[in-house]
């Protein structure tokens, strides 16, 4: 899929001062997102959002190295992640993905909301499920259109107040 974080062309203008291109005449750095193809590669995720108290399908932008932590800040709207294993067995298709979550939710604000799975304690802030390689890399999810039912139905939103976090 496309960058959306440059210009296309895999460039930042006007980000600073580092390149000069004599066509364009105009100065660009190299997109640290796209590694300055234009292009970047993404996995399909899982968000649970307990602001928009949505469950849904979305695109985790990888790096030019593969990887997907940036990506996951972005869509988590954080800077420190924690993750959780196992804990999705309560699905249909049990899958063995991991649910990543803000490290820091407990110093958030009071609007960011709450959400809680079966057998599992209040976290605080969005939750992320991405499949996880041999390698411990995270890969696209393996829910099923049936557990990401099933989640929708089992997730329970809160604000803070309620989940005492
Ligand atoms: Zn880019």
């Amino acid at each position: 899929m496309k960058c959306e974080y440059c210009d296309g062309l895999g460039r930042y203008i006007p980000a600073g001062r580092c390149h000069y291109d004599e066509v364009r005449e105009e100065y660009y750095v190299v997109c640290g997102k796209c590694g300055g193809t234009g292009e970047v590669q993404s996995i399909k995720g899982v968000l649970i959002d307990p602001e928009k108290r949505t469950v849904s399908e979305v695109d985790v932008v990888l790096d030019h190295e593969g990887s997907s932590l940036h990506g996951m800040y972005d869509v988590l709207g954080c800077s420190c992640v924690d993750v959780g294993c196992g804990g999705l067995s309560f699905l249909p298709s049990r899958p063995d993905d991991d649910l990543w979550f803000d490290d820091e939710g407990l110093f958030r604000g009071d609007d960011c909301g709450c959400f809680m799975l079966p057998n599992s304690v209040p976290l605080v802030g969005r939750g992320l499920i991405l499949g996880c390689d041999d390698n411990g890399r995270s890969i696209g999810h393996h829910l099923t259109a049936e557990d990401i039912d099933v989640l929708r139905s089992e997730v329970v939103f809160m604000d803070r107040l309620v989940a005492g976090k």
